[in-house]
């Protein structure tokens, strides 16, 4: 006889699982504290497997893992730069591969986590774009990161979430929408939503989903070019989206928006650019993150010098415009967007400095 297929608990939403749940204990005549019991074992004080919820007696343990699974994601690398940042690289049910990075920083904990095996926007200094775009992660595979560093012994928890991993987070919205919970509800990670950030180039349907969420999920443009012209050159998707319907989505939006700009030398980072940029950050009340290109992206750019960037940030401030500069973290082990995955698939050592 066949087995039937056990439900995957961590691709269900919180009410979903909660649902599932309830009635697996109602099913078998159980109180229903024991609804609370398991559910705060997926995402809030995980276990790596159904028997270690010792909580519950060994007869339901045994029985919660004859319907259910809780698939876990192979760990199968792990980097630590010299500035603490950590990569991990996670091989998924069907071969994929994702990174997480987690940057400690006094006494936050930021993880940059992914949302898609590859990506499909081709940004021109982007290494993720360059692998091009395998598949969506479903929810299990993007919260799935966080409860796997919670996981680790010892554990390592994350205080602050950006979506800055492989991947647009706005072109696979129901899971990253359903992560979002996660990450955010008391019976998830707890995270609170000033502390999450979702990053994406400006995909606009997207963008009117999160505004539309009641929590104050912050949101982050990746704009990198202050018009039209280069913008296409660096980021394809501006046909679609251009930046005019982008600033309008930001200035709609009914929080503020952080622009990311990546600092390319002599490609974005001359006074004029800085003119352009801080018009369209006036236009929506947007705060710049000035971001020093990480080496071993794709492409043939070079980082804008230091002082440069400095004295884009003081250009930008003149015209009243926030800004900040962002430190690079984990250059050592390659911790930009896709770099870890690009290494592995070149089979070549890991760079060291
Ligand atoms: N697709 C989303 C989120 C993933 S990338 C987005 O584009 O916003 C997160 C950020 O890292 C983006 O701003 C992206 O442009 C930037 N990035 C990609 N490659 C980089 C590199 N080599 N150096 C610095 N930033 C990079």
């Amino acid at each position: 006889m066949s087995q039937p297929a056990k439900t995957n608990l961590l691709a269900l939403s919180i009410p979903e699982a909660r649902e599932s749940l309830r009635a697996f204990f109602a099913a078998r005549g159980e109180p229903a504290y024991r609804v609370g019991q398991t559910l705060t074992r997926l995402w809030a004080r995980p276990v790596s497997a159904f028997a270690d919820i010792t909580e519950l007696p060994e007869a339901l343990r045994d029985a919660l893992a004859s319907a259910f699974e809780l698939p876990r994601l192979e760990l199968a690398a792990r980097q630590r730069s010299t500035d603490g940042t950590e990569k991990f690289l996670f091989r998924l049910a069907d071969g994929q591969a994702i990174e997480t990075v987690a940057i400690p920083d006094g006494s936050r904990m930021t993880f940059c986590i992914s949302s898609q095996a590859g990506c499909a926007l081709q940004c021109a200094f982007c290494a993720t774009g360059a692998m091009g775009f395998a598949r969506n992660l479903g929810l299990h595979e993007i919260a799935g990161q966080v409860r796997e560093l919670a996981l680790l012994d010892p554990p390592i928890k994350a205080t602050n979430i950006v979506f800055m991993g492989m991947g647009e987070p706005l072109m696979n919205w129901p899971a990253v929408d359903a992560t979002l919970t996660v990450l955010n509800s008391p019976e998830g990670f707890g995270i609170g939503a000033r502390h999450i950030t979702v990053s994406t180039v400006g995909v606009l349907p997207g963008i009117v989903a999160l505004s539309q969420r009641p929590e104050q999920f912050r949101l982050a443009i990746s704009i990198h070019a202050p018009n039209d012209g280069l913008r296409h050159t660096l980021m394809p998707i501006n046909t679609k989206y251009p930046l005019a319907e982008v600033i309008a989505a930001a200035r709609d939006f009914d929080r503020r928006v952080t622009f990311e700009y990546v600092m390319l030398g002599d490609v974005n980072d001359t006074p004029m650019h800085a003119r352009e940029l801080a018009e369209l950050a006036r236009a929506c009340g947007a705060f710049v993150n000035l971001i020093p290109l990480h080496p071993g992206g794709a492409g043939a750019f070079t980082p804008t010098p230091a002082r440069r960037i400095r004295e884009f940030a003081g250009q930008l401030e003149r015209h009243r415009v926030e800004v900040a500069v962002r430190k690079s973290r984990g250059t050592d082990i390659s911790a930009a967007c896709g770099q870890l995955r690009v290494e592995r698939l070149r089979r070549r050592a890991p760079s060291t400095v």
